[in-house]
């Protein structure tokens, strides 16, 4: 084990030496006197006092996220007043210090090291940590001047081709901060689960217009400053924070980290595209800052890197999907605003133009699932990839935001597991804020063709359901959803096996109470070899 070996992110690296006291120099002319204050006790590398931070600068809580076999990010954010512009701080670079140990209590650490927190980056830090042991926990912590960080535990992948026996995981979406408390992240704390993974809206860009436990701070957020007082709130939920530092997270977004029912350039509210691309390019700017990712993912301008694949041992590869940001425009929308509608008549959602990945991501998802040698090859994606008819009875309705507004990629995806046998495929959702366990088909309505992969569609943590009479009286229409139920709120947790994927469908009693007993609502397994789901329990 190295021992004290600089881990400063290369990005970080060279974005400070030459500006460093250019930014100081910036700072002391424009800061506050509140700022001003804290500078001069902040915290400082070496030499002089050593004064203490008047406020705690470690609001945000600590993260780490996409495990590697011999590494992670480890994240945090330094923001003393987390709600203001700047999260209270001075637009100088500021030292942290890091440290990561094999115990809980530090006494047998592997690495520490330093890293720029910097302002161009809200004050957020991502150890791009490598050289760990695979398959092993290890914990966490920053300090800087004095202020300690909570302590965060994670955990590495298994060497990718290794053999591994069991994966544990569980997963989430959609956390509307109005709508409800975040009992189901403190479930979550009781799962010995070895990653979580977030599939989008991670935060609510827009205001509830039901009833709600809590409120927004500020207005919609629409460029840097809003986003990043938005993550800021989200964050500051103890429950939440708790499960970042319980375990590490996979995350890729939604619509709703920038505008609902986004799709590429095109916004809900059909803004001038060179116009919102500038919002998305805040909108993404303060997801990368909030999240434990690797550089790779730091936007550039409007476009940023999310999708990604990550191994553990032999079990398991995890295609991580994007497809908001390089997805076709909702078909058949002419008529009316952006975003997604109901449509009964469209022939635009079956024209093989219309992507909801986008080329490179579509070749490199398939190029990943044909090339894998894994027992499970999991995609883990935002929405409900079956077909869902939303007409009851004869006719049918489909919805343009979801896969289905995109048919013809989605069967093309569907045929190729079947046509080159990928063995094993288990398709991860959210977005709909409902529980759904579907049989995936190159063609749904053929009841001679295949059933190429299981989906399971995990409920929201706290966003507003489906309307659960209305999606019921669907089931007949759509006999490869094997289970439905909108009525929860909730997680998915998985028990990844060799021979037997086991699906449990979380649910807490009550979003209007901070913490609330959470139960298993139904259990499903899916067998080695065979894509069909059985009711577990
Ligand atoms: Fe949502
Ligand atoms: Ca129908």
């Amino acid at each position: 084990m190295r021992r004290g070996s600089p881990a400063h992110s290369t990005r970080g690296r060279s974005a400070t030496t030459s500006s460093r006291l250019e930014l100081t120099r910036r700072g002391f002319v424009t800061a506050s006197a509140a700022a001003l204050a804290w500078t001069a006790s902040g915290c400082r590398t070496t030499g002089g006092p050593r004064p203490r931070f008047e406020r705690d600068p470690f609001t945000l809580g600590v993260a780490s996220g996409s495990p590697l076999a011999d590494g992670v990010v480890l994240w945090t954010r330094l923001a003393p007043a987390p709600l203001e512009p700047g999260g209270g701080l001075p637009p100088t670079p500021i030292d942290v210090h890091w440290k990561v140990s094999e115990d809980e209590s530090f006494r047998r650490g592997v690495r520490s090291g330093r890293a720029l927190a910097l302002p161009e980056l809200a004050h957020s830090v991502h150890v791009e940590l490598r050289g760990l042991e695979p398959a092993r926990m290890y914990w966490y912590r920053f300090d800087c001047d004095g202020a300690s960080s909570s302590v965060g535990r994670t955990r590495t992948a298994a060497t990718a081709g290794t053999r591994l026996e069991r994966l544990r995981l569980a997963y989430a979406s959609c956390q509307h901060y109005e709508q409800g408390y975040y009992g189901a992240y403190r479930a979550l704390l009781e799962d010995d689960v070895d990653l979580i993974v977030h599939l989008g809206d991670y935060i609510y860009e827009g205001a509830s217009r039901g009833v709600e436990v809590r409120r927004h701070e500020g207005p919609e957020p629409v460029d840097l400053a809003g986003y990043r007082a938005r993550y800021a709130l989200y964050k500051l939920d103890p429950a939440l924070q708790a499960a970042h530092a319980a375990h590490p997270w996979v995350t890729t977004w939604d619509d709703h980290e920038v505008d609902n029912d986004y799709a590429g350039d095109a916004s809900q509210d059909r803004d001038d595209p060179s116009a919102f691309r500038a919002r998305r390019a805040a909108a993404y700017q303060a997801y990368y800052e909030h999240m434990p990712l690797w550089g790779r993912a730091r936007p550039v301008g409007s476009d940023a890197r999310l999708f990604q694949r990550l191994a553990f041992g032999d079990l398991l590869e995890l295609s991580v999907l994007d497809t908001r940001q390089y997805r076709s425009d909702q078909p058949c929308g002419e008529t009316g605003g952006g975003g997604g509608q109901v449509v009964e008549q469209c022939a635009a959602r079956l024209a093989p133009s219309q992507s909801f990945l986008g080329e490179i991501q579509r070749g490199w998802l398939l190029a990943g699932l044909v090339r894998s040698q894994v027992r499970w090859n999991v995609i883990a994606q935002q929405t409900l990839m079956a077909e869902l008819d939303q007409k009851a009875g004869p006719g049918e309705a489909f919805w343009t935001d979801a896969w289905d507004g995109y048919a013809a990629e989605r069967q093309r995806i569907l045929a190729a597991l079947a046509e080159r046998s990928v063995p094993n495929v288990v398709v991860l959702g959210g977005d709909v804020h409902s529980f759904f366990a579907n049989e995936l088909r190159p063609d749904f309505r053929d009841p001679l063709s295949p059933v190429v992969a299981s989906e399971f569609v995990g409920t929201s943590i706290s966003s507003d359901g489906l309307p659960y009479e209305r999606f019921a009286e669907l089931l007949p229409d759509n006999p490869h959803v094997k289970f439905f139920d909108s009525r929860q709120r909730g997680y998915v947790r998985c028990e990844i096996t060799r021979d037997r994927w086991l699906t449990d469908f979380r649910m807490v009693e009550s979003v209007r109470e901070p913490s609330s007993p959470a139960r298993t609502l139904a259990s499903f397994a899916v067998e080695a070899g065979s894509p069909s789901i059985q009711r577990a329990s």
